[in-house]
């Protein structure tokens, strides 16, 4: 495939705000999903608005060509549900026959029929890390995971388990005053299942205008940080790599990496401002499919945010933000076991971990 050569950097813009080597891209195949979950952006103002669809496979082509040359990492990851998307099989097969030693990590529900035969395949074949999400268990999940069933969940994970490597898989857990109780039983059905990473992320408001601000103050309660320490020992104890939004550090946008080391490209080929933001009609840096990603990543206009990074000033499509938004919050204790952390690998499937985890799923 034919990829644009990168334009000459804008003649005032210095070496400093360029990214040359991405740490990852994030290829969003389709923004279809099965489910309405309740935190989710696309029940609010800008998911209702965005135009839905999935990537030609032509495209899918054209953005691994460049993505596998720039970036030893992807994610097929979307404001929707990855394995939909009909040309699965061949993509994860195009990626890796692009670049054999490519880090390569898909984000799933686990909730249609033919999801464990789907994932099955390509864990046997590949080694792609996979990040599921979870919102709680049993009743709390149905109800979050509006469409979902937990029963399914659990029988299509314990049946991919079975059948793979299980340092490979992860969950990821969106916590807020509805569910955070569940927690420890999340923390507990992984280790049951032999899932060894879990991470616990926070609402992130970006996306969601009709819900107020003050929904951030939850984190700083007794109860949430009780649970949390909880969580944290019973991690501990159960030989789970347990990663958080990282609530002790105060908010503000020089918390957030993704201006610098991870990129989205929408169904539709543009680049997003990140994963929590995929809405191309309220903010893109061009078009991938005709610009290429490099140029895309370079355009002045993303130079501007990371210009603005430096000066950490927000820029407004980022004003609702979790990492912006939630303050510095004490009391969280969180036991760290030197000798877990070797036990259970290196690879922790969630995007650079605490930092950059997911901001919505
Ligand atoms: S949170 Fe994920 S699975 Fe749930 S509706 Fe949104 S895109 Fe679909
Ligand atoms: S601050 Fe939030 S909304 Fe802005 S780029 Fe980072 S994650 Fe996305």
């Amino acid at each position: 495939m034919l990829i644009p050569p990168p334009l000459p950097p804008p003649a005032d813009t210095s070496r400093q705000y360029l990214v040359a080597r991405p740490e990852c891209i994030l290829i969003e195949l389709t923004n279809l999903c099965n489910l309405q979950c309740t935190t989710c952006a696309r029940n609010d103002t800008y998911g209702k608005e965005m135009r839905k669809g999935s990537m030609d496979f032509d495209n899918v082509k054209r953005v691994v060509d460049e993505a596998a040359r720039l970036t030893r990492r992807i994610v097929l990851i979307g404001l929707g549900e990855t394995l939909l998307y009909r040309r699965l099989l061949e993509t994860v097969d195009y990626i890796y026959s692009a670049d054999p030693a490519i880090e390569l990590s898909l984000t799933t529900n686990a909730t249609l029929p033919e999801s464990a035969s789907t994932l099955a395949f390509i864990c046997e074949k590949l080694k792609t890390s996979i990040m599921f999400s979870i919102d709680g268990t049993e009743q709390t999940y149905n109800t979050i995971r509006r469409g979902g069933s937990f029963d399914l969940f659990v029988k299509t994970t314990s049946t991919i388990l079975r059948a793979a490597k299980a340092e490979a898989f992860s969950f990821n857990m969106v916590v807020f005053e509805d569910n955070y109780r569940e927690m420890v039983p999340v923390l507990e059905l992984a280790e049951s299942l032999g899932v060894l990473a879990v991470n616990f992320n926070s609402l992130n408001l970006a996306a969601l205008p009709h819900v107020p601000l003050a929904a951030y103050d939850f984190y700083d309660t007794a109860g949430f940080k009780a649970e949390l320490n909880r969580a944290h020992r019973r991690a501990l104890q159960l030989g789970i790599r347990l990663t958080t939004f990282d609530f002790e550090t105060m908010g503000s946008f020089k918390k957030c990496k993704y201006p610098w080391d991870s990129f989205y490209i929408t169904w539709d080929g543009f680049l997003a401002q990140c994963c929590a933001q995929p809405f191309p009609q309220r903010k893109h840096f061009g078009n991938v499919f005709e610009l290429g990603i490099l140029n895309c990543i370079n355009s002045p206009e993303f130079i501007q945010v990371r210009k603005m990074w430096y000066e950490n000033i927000t820029p407004s499509i980022c004003a609702r933000c979790h990492k912006v938004r939630i303050p510095a919050i004490t009391g969280i204790q969180h036991p760290i076991d030197p000798s877990a952390r070797s036990r259970q690998g290196t690879q922790l499937t969630t995007i650079g971990g605490v930092i950059n985890a997911p901001a919505y799923e």
